[in-house]
């Protein structure tokens, strides 16, 4: 049987439990633990795939196509475990697992209840995850204790430690330790009064992590020690770091894996810590001179949480390229012809994310249109790739008035279009392509020399496709095809020749990227950026010490030279 750590939040939300989770995973799979982890989350909907990303951030989609919380994300990148469906688990799916039972019958006619129903069924999804290869699961609970919401999961939680025993389970609270400036002082109050809450429930913490603007001193964590009757060494401290990749070497220091390993029984020495590489990327990230600007063109731009692995994959490329990555956000609807030039011209690089829905698709096509004529580095992902193939259809191949059924339903030119067999599917939802799908890549291609391989997996998470009907009008036009389904039925991956980097691909790249395993797309468009940033500087210096000949003389050169660079 596995151990059991349970992360619960406190004070207030977005005090950072998922990367707290996601740090000690990282801690205790470095020790060589077998670790996975899961979130409980409280609200309603069955799952997080039709929530709206600006309420809730991105969705973040696993190998098996499960539309999960961003806190999946935290984990993968940090404990790079592949998760599935049985990590996310919402209230709405718990009902609706526990309804069905009932109209079943396999109740047996009794009254179905919140206990004990409803906590049976979620302990039996975190017991899904305890199996023979396992460890260590990290359950996180959403939402913030007192929440009416949150109840039933901390009852079940409550039940745990009687079921298993007591040395097999660990309750972590996470909480707020505020710095008050009139008195100069941390105040501890409110984690007494959340420790209070969750005692209230049954739940007695073993550790309390506490997030503060500075170190807690040692006589505050004694007075958290007294207080709430942990051990003072339980006490942790949990400054805010502009680098999250920091988090686990700062909650080491602070003896949280120790701690918890030796309530677990394990023993350390038999499972020593080796965090060296980690430690080596997660410095390397405060050590980079250089900064490149990526624009994402996207449409929820003022919740950055919106495309979380997409900056999250930019930043490995980034560190495996040596420089910082400064994201420009660009809301889609402002890049029209007239703006794009203002708009993109000082970006080293650009990506074209994901969406749905017709808002803000003129200003994909756009930027893949300026992106293609000025050779800016560009990555077009899923919806980016369709607006690449819309740009290439309507200015190259001349096809006016070419778009994607899903704005357009009586485009003169369906160049995205839903595929044959998905247009008798009446419901939508079961027509989407979702999960891990193999592709096949044109040897010869760039995206191929990116992978260093002819076959990869991607996460999928759409509904149209490029319409075979107009592959070969597109080809013929210098659209490269470099990657197809297996069946060669899927357009997968597209780019171009002459031009630095302009691809496209239909899946996902970002779930897939870690910062010590950056994906070789994100480093590609990065390695470019840099290349665009370097010859813009040396252009400025030229023109500085020469008179000032054309811009746009100095980028045509420029782009001719980085086209030949790739090409080799
Ligand atoms: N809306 C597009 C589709 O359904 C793209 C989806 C996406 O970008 N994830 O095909």
């Amino acid at each position: 049987m596995a151990k059991h750590i349970f992360v619960t939040g406190g004070v207030a939300s977005s005090l950072g439990k998922g990367i707290t989770a996601a740090s000690l995973g990282r801690l205790l799979k470095s020790r060589g633990l077998r670790v996975t982890l899961q979130k409980l989350d409280p609200y309603i909907n069955v799952d997080p795939g039709t929530m709206n990303p600006f309420e809730h951030g991105e969705v973040f989609v696993t190998d098996d196509g499960s539309e999960t919380d961003l806190d999946l994300g935290h984990y993968e990148r940090f404990v790079d475990v592949p998760l599935g469906r049985s990590s996310s688990v919402t209230t709405g799916s718990i009902y609706q697992n526990v309804i069905a039972r009932e109209r079943r019958g396999d109740y047996l006619g009794k009254t179905v209840q919140v206990i004990p129903h409803v906590t049976d069924e979620i302990k039996s999804r975190v017991f899904d995850l305890d199996t023979e290869d396992v460890d260590v699961v990290i359950t996180e609970v959403g939402g913030t204790v007192g929440d009416i919401e949150i109840l039933p999961f901390i009852e079940a939680l409550r039940q745990f430690r009687k079921d298993i025993g007591r040395d097999n389970v660990c309750y972590l609270h996470l909480t707020l330790v505020p710095y008050l400036g009139t008195s100069g002082e941390q105040k501890t109050k409110p984690t007494q009064h959340s420790v209070t809450e969750l005692r209230s429930r049954g739940i007695q913490p073993d550790v309390i992590v506490c997030r503060s603007s500075t170190p807690i001193s040692d006589s505050v964590k004694q007075k958290i020690s007294m207080l709430c009757d942990v051990s003072e060494e339980a006490v942790i401290s949990a400054i805010d770091v502009s680098n999250l990749y920091e988090v686990p070497r700062l909650l080491h220091e602070e003896g949280l894996d120790d701690y918890v390993c030796s309530l677990l029984r394990f023993n350390t020495e038999e499972f020593p810590l080796d965090l060296t590489s980690w430690n080596r990327m997660a410095e390397q990230a405060n050590n980079l001179e250089d900064t490149v600007k990526i624009g994402i063109i996207g449409k929820y731009v003022n919740l950055a949480d919106a495309y979380l692995s997409v900056v999250e994959a930019l930043k490995h490329g980034g560190l495996h390229e040596g420089v910082n990555v400064e994201i420009e956000w660009i809301s889609a609807e402002t890049v029209t012809p007239l703006l794009a030039e203002e708009r993109l011209e000082s970006l080293d690089g650009l990506v074209i994310p994901g969406g749905f829905g017709p808002r803000g698709i003129d200003g994909k096509i756009t930027a893949a249109s300026y992106a293609r004529e000025h050779g800016i580095p560009c990555l077009g992902i899923c919806l980016g790739l369709q607006a690449m193939v819309i740009d290439y259809a309507r200015n190259v191949c001349d096809l006016e008035g070419a778009h994607s059924r899903e704005f357009n339903q009586h485009t003169p030119y369906p160049v995205i279009d839903l595929m044959e067999d998905q247009r008798i599917v009446e419901n939508l939802g079961g027509t989407m392509r979702l999960g891990t799908y193999v592709a096949k890549l044109d040897p010869t291609s760039k995206t191929a020399k990116y992978y260093g391989t002819e076959v990869v997996e991607e996460r999928h998470r759409h509904r149209f496709e490029v319409n075979p009907r107009y592959r070969s009008k597109l080809a013929d036009a210098g659209l490269i095809v470099s990657g197809l389904s297996p069946d060669g039925r899927l357009v997968e991956f597209i780019e171009l020749a002459n031009h630095p980097f302009w691809i496209g691909t239909q899946a996902h790249p970002e779930f897939k990227s870690r910062p010590d395993r950056p994906h070789p797309l994100f480093r590609g468009l990065i390695e470019q950026s840099v290349k665009r940033n370097h010859s813009r500087c040396s252009t400025t210096d030229t023109r500085a010490a020469a008179g000032s000949p054309s811009i746009k003389a100095d980028q045509t050169h420029r782009n001719g030279q980085d086209a030949m660079a790739v090409a080799e």
